[in-house]
């Protein structure tokens, strides 16, 4: 008997394996044609600066409805990294945001900055692919300044040393860079030193359990006492409530993101989410 229950719990370990396998090649290659045809959208949350009570940034987010299914950003753009799509789905919401970007600026609003987020996949080989990213900017008439790119710790690890070279190139055009999921990856607290950074996006995890668990509150503090330390600035991701907003506010916390003041916005929520703005809600 154990044997078999031993061959059952096989066959259905491989079934699984296999109904995974299967839907991810389903997912490639629908992601693949839904890149071509432009079926991807952007959506777009409002960061806000505490200190101006206003909203300052947008987080470009792809959002991808695959016939009548939302597939979540946390399942394809892993799918899109794995085989090679990373880079046109990321040249893709770069041009979105730009043309967005263009389209608030001509609206009157100017001192608008949006956030893309890059894999490690499409950190730039060579100068030559980072100023393709440099070139779509220009080409929407927009400055690197206009631009921020959120990358993740890993395309800090120290056996992506050339990525230092080309995020100074980045960031000496102008593009500030700002480092995302703070917290959650391989942290070595070197790289803080070596990369030039100008955020860090604390991540959702530590801020959800703030006001409960007091080693997340400690965290929190030590994190933004340090990054201040550093001269960068901090975002915190994931804000829910006007306690959390409270709690980051006597903190120091440069930034907010988050639910309680916006989920993503469609492009055209954008301008009127901007003229309606109240910091007090
Ligand atoms: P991320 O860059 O850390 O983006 C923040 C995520 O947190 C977004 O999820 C956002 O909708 C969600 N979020 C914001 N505020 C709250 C909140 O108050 N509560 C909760 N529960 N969630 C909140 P989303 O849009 O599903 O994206 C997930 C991840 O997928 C992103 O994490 C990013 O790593 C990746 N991603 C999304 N768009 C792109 C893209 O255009 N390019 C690349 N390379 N990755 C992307
Ligand atoms: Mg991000
Ligand atoms: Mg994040
Ligand atoms: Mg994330």
């Amino acid at each position: 008997h154990a044997k078999d229950s031993g061959r059952n719990s096989y066959s259905f370990f491989t079934q699984k394996m296999q109904n995974i396998a299967r839907r991810k090649l389903m997912l490639k290659s629908q992601l693949a044609l839904a890149i071509e045809n432009k079926e991807l959208s952007v959506v777009y949350q409002p960061i806000i600066s505490i200190g101006e009570q206003k909203v300052r940034k947008f987080e470009a987010l792809i959002r991808w409805n695959n016939f009548g299914e939302w597939i979540s950003p946390e399942e394809f753009v892993g799918i899109a990294e794995e085989f090679s799509l990373i880079k046109p789905l990321g040249s893709f919401v770069l041009t979105q945001a730009c043309l967005e970007l263009k389209k608030l600026k001509s609206q009157g609003f100017t001192d608008i900055i949006i956030n893309v987020n890059r894999s490690v996949f499409e950190i730039p080989l060579n100068k030559s692919e980072n100023d393709l990213w440099l070139n779509t900017i220009a080409e929407h008439d927009l400055q690197p300044q206009d631009i921020c790119f959120e990358l993740t710790e890993s395309a800090l690890a120290p056996d992506k040393r050339n990525n230092e070279v080309l995020f100074n190139q980045l960031r000496s055009a102008g593009c500030t860079i700002a480092l995302d999921d703070f917290g959650t990856g391989y942290s070595s607290l070197s790289y803080l030193r070596r990369i030039p950074i100008d955020f860090i996006k604390i991540d959702r995890a530590f801020i959800s359990d703030m006001s409960e668990n007091q080693s997340d509150n400690i965290l929190v503090s030590t994190i933004i006492a340090m990054s201040k330390a550093l001269g960068k600035k901090v975002v915190a991701e994931g804000v829910e409530t006007l306690e959390q907003l409270n709690l980051l506010s006597d903190l120091g916390c440069d930034y907010i993101q988050g639910y309680y003041f916006s989920k993503p916005l469609p492009s055209a929520e954008l301008a009127s989410y901007l003229t309606d703005f109240s910091y007090h809600q």
